[in-house]
């Protein structure tokens, strides 16, 4: 396109402009046709909201996006300017990027009239056609269409509106591309019937001055469903234009949400250490957001982000990454006593039910923590015995650990513990693995077995027998008793 530079190539060429939502229809079907992956970098929507976005864009329609936060809703509309031609021709210096073939406002027809063939039109790149809105209850029109000014108006003795006294809002400015309003429902009503008559009747009255706009604009909204529904804001008309309405969700499957948490998260960190996330650390960071999402101390209607997982990754890296600078380390491996250090990401994530609020924030993060270690731990070490370690700290046995604690001291002080090496290495760590790596497994039985409660930890003494639950036999003296049960007589009575 670089080729054409005035009115009269375009004209030669044969190039005409689309209205929005058919240009991004087409495009769609040739990305359909090539067998083109729709919306990268969007994962686990596949089967759901995938196919009906689909399905809206070759119907061209207006549609909304309904979901909870950190459902990737911002992130789906702004793919959408994938769609978009990669360049669009317009009049240069308009504010409505008109087309040098069609022009809307009395400036632009104007200077097609006088310049003729010889007007310079410049190309649009796509991404400069989405406009996008977060709504609040104290947007106005003037922000959202335009303004104009009264006393001028008066003195050009306008009927319907002169555009030259105007200032263009962000609509506007987005035509003949892409307009996204998040959180529609906020917006208010005054605001969302000025956008459907500019949509259904393409204008609208500014300052008592009506004002004609013939803007072509593909709306797109978002909005979470609790508002959308229980307290309905979306003025009826509005909602009747809207032509599709989507509903996304959090990931369903644990391996999803640790892709998506794998690709945002920041953990390879240019110029600092190398960093390896052992995968029961990712495991226990997102079962942490699967866990609080079910957890009815927190408000479902608030919904617990993605960002939530994202970002305590990050502070889990980031706290390991401190260990090993304090020590001299050359490797960074997470450890799931870092995912404690995590909380300052964790507690401003949800909001609390009363019961929550009761057991305070940070108390129910570790709750949350906890019970995510143990369901990790549980799966991982499914039917593996683990009572000779467990055996070690019933018989007395303590481990003063904290999570500043280099490798090396980590692995060197566990070493007395019969079995803890063992039951590391089924983790996946390897028997000659790094330092790191090794403490980090052995961190990691550790905490699985405290989430069992079959030892506990305390600031104090670190790690020893559980104190809550009563003492379970040794295997030693079940081997006892097993063999004092076999015995006749009244010595049976010990089994009680
Ligand atoms: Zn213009």
């Amino acid at each position: 396109m670089a080729a054409i530079h005035t009115l009269g190539e375009l004209r030669q060429s044969g190039r005409r402009s689309r209205p929005v939502r058919q240009e991004i229809r087409e495009n769609l079907v040739c990305k359909l046709q090539a067998g083109e992956t729709l919306f990268p970098g969007i994962i686990g929507y596949e089967d759901s909201v995938i196919p009906q976005l689909v399905n809206a864009i070759l119907s061209r329609h207006n549609f909304i996006l309904l979901g909870l936060r950190g459902q990737a809703k911002s992130r789906i509309l702004r793919a959408l300017v994938d769609l978009l031609d990669e360049e669009l021709p317009v009049i240069p210096g308009c504010e409505l990027h008109d087309d040098p073939l069609a022009p809307l406002c009395a400036a632009c027809r104007t200077r097609v009239a006088t310049e003729g063939d010889d007007m310079l039109i410049s190309w649009l790149p796509r991404d400069a056609r989405y406009v996008e809105k977060l709504a609040t209850p104290d947007v106005t029109i003037a922000d959202m269409v335009g303004d104009i000014d009264p006393i001028k108006a008066a003195q050009a003795g306008l009927n319907l509106s002169d555009e030259l006294t105007m200032h263009y809002g962000l609509l506007p400015r987005a035509n003949r591309g892409i307009f996204a309003i998040n959180e529609l429902p906020d917006l208010a009503g005054k605001i969302q019937v000025g956008l459907f008559n500019i949509l259904q009747e393409g204008d609208v009255q500014i300052k008592g001055y009506p004002i004609r706009l013939r803007l072509d604009v593909m709306l797109v909204f978002t909005a979470n469903p609790e508002d959308y529904t229980a307290r309905g804001k979306i003025i009826t008309p509005l909602k009747d234009r809207i032509g599709s309405e989507i509903r996304t969700h959090y990931p369903v499957t644990r391996s999803n949400a640790m892709a998506i948490t794998k690709q945002e998260a920041w953990t390879e960190r240019a110029g600092g250490l190398p960093v390896e996330v052992p995968a029961y650390v990712r495991e226990v960071v997102e079962e942490v957001a699967f866990q609080a999402r079910a957890d009815r101390k927190i408000d479902k209607r608030s919904g617990v982000s993605q960002r939530l997982p994202i970002t305590t990754l990050e502070l889990v890296v980031s706290n390991a990454e401190r260990r090993a600078l304090a020590n001299r380390e050359a490797l960074v491996v997470p450890r799931v006593t870092d995912i404690y250090a995590a909380l300052p990401s964790i507690t401003g994530k949800f909001e609390l039910e009363y019961e929550g609020e009761l057991r305070g924030a940070e108390q129910v993060a570790r709750d949350l923590i906890r019970s995510a270690v143990g369901n990790v731990f549980t799966g991982v070490f499914d039917g593996i015995d683990t009572r000779t370690v467990i055996e070690w700290f019933d018989l007395g046995g303590t481990l003063p650990l904290g999570d500043t604690m280099s490798a090396a001291d980590l692995v060197a002080q566990t070493r007395v513990v019969q079995g803890l090496r063992e039951l590391a290495e089924r983790t996946g760590v390897l028997k000659g693995g790094s330092a790191p790596a090794v403490a980090s497994a052995i961190d990691f039985v550790l905490e699985g077995l405290c989430a069992q409660k079959k030892i506990s930890r305390s600031d104090e003494r670190g790690y020893s027998a559980a104190d809550t639950a009563p003492r379970r036999p040794t295997r030693r003296e079940e081997q006892a008793l097993e063999e004092e049960i076999r015995l006749p007589g009244p010595k049976k009575k010990y089994y009680n």
